[in-house]
């Protein structure tokens, strides 16, 4: 029996064209395939040293205190006692790495006189010392990634201007992650530019963060995202787990119009906001880069009765995160250094875990170098109701010349983190055969390497 070659060569084309049109319906699972790892990055992270690091957070324990309130006088300075030679030194660390890059970091500070007030009790100058990292793109420059520590410390006492506060987790920790950001991060070229800040007054109610975020805010400066990294020592508790770092983001943004909140509502926006959509990136980092630390997202602003710098960036309109180790030690925060009962109270050098730490500025650097390298998020993304269909019509505008591409994301509305992720290629305008009301949408820019911007959420358009 002969075979009958032209309907088999028609069946395996029917099956080819079932498989393709499989294909074409059913995008991606998110996983690290779907965020590659930039072997550029993946080699400028092996430079984050945890000696470094503990470097970094001895000298800013050396100068006893960094209470806000402490000396700030010429001879306090010399003497290297108090906040002004902490601010001092971590301005000619900034310099030094510039020394080492040519030149590449310009080396700031933010200066002003905070008026007395509940834990001010009298007009106190706070600077806030940070080394900018321009970008090499002119399209990409005036978009801003930024990190973020504040190096003032406190002990029992926020008004004890004196008495020993090594502040060794609380926060010379998120100091170096910033500084080590910069030593390493600098040495690198990215099209976006880079913030390195170290910030004071945290712990008298975060005056440096605030008058640092106003001023961005006043100049216009378009900050994509904000990570404030505050008690990131991995304290050697017990029960501690260092293979977790807390990531904490606002759901319903601070700065929400009456506007925007009626559309939360409404669509159940809840667990969306930009910083939210930066926690997620942050998670997808992870995942692609491998830090030595993981990301565990939580979802809300911070931990109860707590504050921190990111939500000054927050009021300001800015997507902000809080890194925090996972178990905090309450003997070390906010305490007298001392002994009582045989329990050990005081944020001590010796509780600190440098590679940690290292691995939490390596989780930093991933996302920033990242965020700096990928396009600007698509602008103006619109989701189209005007018709009752179970299609979805997306639109969006360019995020200009780097982009070569656009992915359509989403994820079921209970879910917390991307489900799906779908190439659509260099287009403005897309239709997925998926209902909007069953899911939540976003749309990324991706440039030729692979970098993908951050997913920016559709607004309605009837
Ligand atoms: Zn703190």
């Amino acid at each position: 029996m002969t075979t009958p070659k032209v309907p088999v060569l028609c069946l395996l084309w029917l099956v080819l064209l079932n498989a393709n049109l499989q294909g074409q319906a059913q995008a991606a699972k998110t996983t690290s395939d779907t965020f590659p790892a930039d072997p550029g990055i993946s080699q400028s992270l092996k430079q984050i040293s945890a000696q470094r690091i503990q470097e970094t957070i001895e000298k800013l324990v050396s100068f006893e205190t960094r209470l806000t309130l402490s000396a700030q006088d010429p001879d306090s300075i010399a003497a290297g006692h108090g906040i002004g030679a902490a601010r001092e030194w971590i301005k000619s660390e900034f310099e030094r790495y510039s020394h080492d890059c040519g030149g590449c970091l310009e080396v700031k500070t933010d200066a002003f006189l905070e008026p007395a007030g509940d834990r001010i009790p009298k007009p106190t100058e706070i600077t806030n010392v940070y080394a900018v990292l321009k970008g090499t793109d002119p399209e990409n420059a005036k978009r801003i990634v930024l990190v973020t520590g504040h190096y003032d410390s406190r002990n029992s006492d926020t008004l004890d201007a004196s008495g020993a506060a090594p502040g060794a987790n609380d926060d010379a920790s998120g100091t170096a992650v910033s500084l080590e950001c910069a030593r390493v991060l600098s040495r690198m070229k990215f099209p976006a530019t880079i913030i390195f800040l170290t910030v004071a007054g945290e712990e008298q109610g975060l005056n440096g963060s605030r008058h640092f975020a106003k001023m961005a805010k006043e100049k216009g400066w378009d900050i994509e995202a904000v990570l404030n990294n505050d008690i990131v020592g991995g304290d050697k508790n017990p029960q501690q787990d260092p293979s977790l770092v807390r990531v904490f983001s606002e759901g319903v943004p601070v700065v929400a119009s009456d506007a925007d909140l009626r559309l939360i509502r409404n669509l159940g926006g809840e667990s969306d906001s930009p910083s939210r959509e930066l926690a997620r990136y942050v998670a997808e980092v992870g995942r692609a880069y491998g830090a030595g630390v993981n990301p565990l997202l939580v979802f809300r602003l911070d931990r109860y009765l707590r504050g921190g710098d990111h939500f000054s960036f927050n009021q300001q309109g800015y997507a902000a995160v809080r890194f925090t180790e996972f178990r905090e030690d309450y003997h070390h925060e906010h305490q007298n250094v001392r002994t009582e009962n045989r329990i050990e109270y005081g944020d001590a050098l010796k509780f600190v875990n440098f590679d940690y730490v290292a691995s939490v500025a390596r989780l930093n650097a991933a996302t920033l170098a990242s965020l700096a390298s990928a396009p600007a998020p698509p602008a103006k993304v619109h989701l189209l109701t005007k018709e009752l269909e179970n299609d979805s019509t997306l639109t969006w505008e360019s995020s200009g010349a780097a982009a070569v591409g656009y992915e359509v994301l989403w994820r079921a509305t209970s879910s917390p983190e991307w489900e799906q992720i779908q190439a659509v290629g260099k287009v403005a305008r897309v239709t997925i055969p998926r209902s909007k009301d069953n899911v939540i949408f976003a749309v990324r820019a991706v440039d030729r390497e692979g970098h993908r911007s951050l997913p920016v959420v559709p607004v309605p358009e009837r």
